[in-house]
């Protein structure tokens, strides 16, 4: 199934409410087909974000909603054609799997063959068809989310506004509805707009993320410029682990307690402070390694083991090494960190 996309446009959206301004003004630019991410902590203006999309509320006055070219600021929700799904269903639960598909094209009224070939194939593209006749009741979380995503398909959205679908739902079956829900995503080409907290779930769907923070946007990227060029110590310190280099520059080397690093870039010379993630470092020979430190301590997390390292700058660092790494605490280390992968902050 492939749906109609088009470009979503958001100029100087703020939403205040009982005087409590809880989004900035923000401009928001999301592509044809784009699977846009919402990310940040709980309470950053996520959802409102969403709802002011779908037509649920209102911007302050000045905000306007495109969708294409046309303004949507004052269309209410049914006449923007919106598919929403939200972390709790949402479901009618009087009603069964076959008749919750079908809801929006009765209201539709869409003829009666081609809602029945429309919800069929729904049913068959999210694999309920054994389903059909339940009611929601009998169903499993993932089943009754699969439901969910269909009932919002079935009109044909011009745009799918999804907000933290799989979050209600254990973590291995969240791990695997995340992969359905990307190869859904890149099947239909809708333009879709995705809120959650979970970072992984941000870097596997978002052809690009906005990270929020506080009613504001911190960031717009693709996963790898948020993960390996973050724009603030807010966004790299809520996007994965990262390690803190404090030392003093001499001759382009930030010299810290256990050796010294060099500057990959010339604007890093001077920068207060470089990080680097835990993958980004590898165990050396501590006479040519960059930094000499100790194992403080290490934990087996499976595919990969976890080091913290004391010594080699003010923090201790934590590192991550593939393969069978076994090193009793108090062991000498040398530790190298691959130029490109130092970050600069300010
Ligand atoms: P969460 O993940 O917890 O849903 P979020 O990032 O989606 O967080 P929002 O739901 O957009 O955040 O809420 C942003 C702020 O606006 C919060 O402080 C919330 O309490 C407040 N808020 C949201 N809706 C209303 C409302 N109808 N009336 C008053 N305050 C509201």
């Amino acid at each position: 199934m492939k749906l109609d996309s088009i470009p979503i446009t958001l100029t100087r959206c703020a939403k205040t409410f009982r005087g409590a301004r809880v989004l900035e003004p923000l401009d928001l630019a999301i592509g044809a087909g784009e699977t846009l991410v919402l990310l940040g902590p709980s309470g950053c203006g996520k959802t409102t974000t969403l709802r002011l999309i779908a037509g649920l509320e209102s911007p302050d006055a000045g905000g306007s909603v495109y969708f294409g070219d046309d303004d949507v600021t004052a269309l209410p929700i049914e006449r923007r054609k919106v598919g929403m799904v939200f972390q709790n269903y949402a479901l009618f639960p009087n009603l069964t799997v076959r008749e919750n598909i079908g809801y929006g094209l009765k209201i539709q009224k869409v003829p009666t063959h081609t809602a029945r070939e429309r919800v069929d194939e729904l049913l068959s593209m999210m694999r309920l068809e054994t389903h059909a006749d339940k009611n929601i009741g009998q169903l499993s979380g993932g089943q009754r989310q699969r439901v969910a995503l269909a009932r919002a398909l079935a009109p044909r959205p011009r745009v799918l506004l999804l907000d933290e679908p799989l979050t209600a739902l254990d973590a291995r079956l969240r791990d695997a509805l995340r992969s359905d829900m990307n190869a859904l995503l890149r099947e239909l080409g809708v333009t879709t707009v995705y809120v959650t907290h979970d970072q992984a779930e941000a870097m596997e769907l978002g052809d690009r993320i906005v990270v929020m923070s506080a009613g504001r946007i911190e960031q717009i990227g693709t996963p790898r410029d948020i993960y390996y060029r973050p724009a603030s110590r807010a966004v790299a310190q809520f996007v994965g682990t990262l390690n803190r280099l404090a030392g003093q520059w001499q001759d382009g080397l930030l010299r810290t307690t256990g050796g010294a690093v060099p500057a990959a870039a010339p604007h890093m010379a001077g920068a207060s402070e470089l990080y680097f993630r835990p993958e980004d470092a590898t165990l050396a020979d501590p006479a040519t390694a960059h930094l000499r430190g100790v194992i403080g301590r290490t934990t087996f997390l499976g595919e990969r083991t976890r080091l913290t390292i004391e010594g080699a700058t003010h923090d201790a660092l934590v590192i991550d090494v593939a393969g069978r790494v076994e090193l009793a605490p108090g062991t000498p280390v040398g530790l190298s960190i691959a130029a490109d992968a130092l970050i600069a902050l300010a």
